[in-house]
């Protein structure tokens, strides 16, 4: 990892339109990643990760309007850039995307070697390549990915259909894909979820040992904190479109300064929880068109005071590189959020 930032998020502002109404998505994010550094994005359904993941790589639907913000990457404003120039430099390029389900990635009527050569034809055009790689060197190149992502046989399995691929070997060829040209960044969106956890360490495993390889960026988000503990230098906890919490993993997750962290943590399962009730968060998250006042976590929130209804917490720096929204938090300092 550099100290070079590669995306820097400054303000980011994002409204749905939809039937007259305008919703916010996302209200002042900011947050800088290094080159090849792993920022975990956590947080309930509902709060904006995704979001936030789809912005930075331009997918955004027609009904999404970004009012203010910029998304930096390589010092230049991705916001100003056309679809033509997102398409042909950026997406699929140097900024790749995974999902939870690989199975709708993947078409179902070609064999895999024929997806990933068709994908590597279409970057070398992007990439103006004027010596364009015969059919045979682009099945070698893709061999060569497949081997690298760990799938056994990458010769017959190249010739076989997606159905003859397990829910893994899916996801490893989506990664592959994804990492097979000079991507600088992934935004990795619950990679893992729909997967049993043996494959789930696998996957991590390999997204470990291929960001070591290529010095890859990557926007990891889960819903799941003991996921992000094992991948994530940093983590960002998302609520309600805003950050409510953003600092080294270890710290965030050792002595979590906000509510709303504490409650994730204490919502995992794990080795220390044996024999405890886990907590389940009270409420639900609030949709975007009746989002509360003042703190949005307030109605959820067992330790809100008067203020946290009419004060909308900023993001302040609480300790070293750590920050937090929480409005008793920033007053008194570090507190106890005793839940259970
Ligand atoms: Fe809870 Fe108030 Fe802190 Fe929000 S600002 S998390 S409501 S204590």
């Amino acid at each position: 990892m550099t100290n070079e930032p590669l995306l820097e998020v400054n303000s980011l502002t994002l409204d749905y339109h939809l039937a007259g109404r305008k919703m916010r998505a996302l209200d002042r994010v900011s947050f800088s990643l290094k080159k090849g550094q792993v920022i975990g994005v956590a947080g309930e359904s509902g709060c904006g990760k995704s979001t936030m993941g789809l912005s930075v790589i331009g997918l955004l639907p027609q009904i999404a309007k970004i009012p203010r913000g910029e998304i930096l990457f390589e010092g230049e404003d991705l916001l100003r850039k056309s679809q033509r120039e997102m398409d042909e430099d950026i997406r699929g390029q140097k900024i790749s995307m995974i999902f939870q389900n690989p199975q709708n990635a993947l078409n179902p009527v070609f064999k895999i070697g024929t997806q990933m050569t068709d994908f590597l034809r279409f970057q070398q055009m992007n990439q103006k390549i004027k010596k364009r790689s015969s059919k045979k060197q682009l099945y070698e190149m893709a061999i060569r990915q497949l081997e690298d992502t760990g799938i056994s046989d990458p010769r017959e399995r190249i010739h076989n259909y997606p159905f003859e691929f397990s829910g893994g070997m899916k996801q490893r060829v989506m990664i592959s894909m994804a990492l097979s040209s000079q991507t600088s960044l992934l935004i990795a969106d619950e990679p893992t979820t729909a997967l049993d956890m043996t494959i789930e360490a696998q996957i991590l495993d390999l997204l470990v040992k291929l960001k070591a390889k290529y010095n890859t960026s990557i926007l990891y988000i889960s819903h799941n904190l003991g996921v992000l503990s094992q991948i994530s230098d940093q983590i960002m906890i998302m609520y309600a479109g805003r950050i409510f919490e953003m600092g080294p993993t270890s710290i965030v997750l050792g002595s979590p300064r906000h509510p709303y962290s504490s409650a994730l943590l204490e919502s995992l399962p794990g080795r220390h929880t044996k024999g405890k009730r886990l907590l389940s968060i009270p409420g639900y998250v609030p949709s975007l068109d009746q989002l509360p006042s003042g703190c949005s976590f307030h109605p959820r929130c067992p330790f809100a005071e008067d203020e946290c209804s009419s004060i909308t917490p900023e993001l302040q720096m609480v300790s070293s590189d750590h920050w937090s929204a929480c409005l008793l938090d920033q007053r008194r300092g570090r507190q106890k959020w005793k839940w259970i």
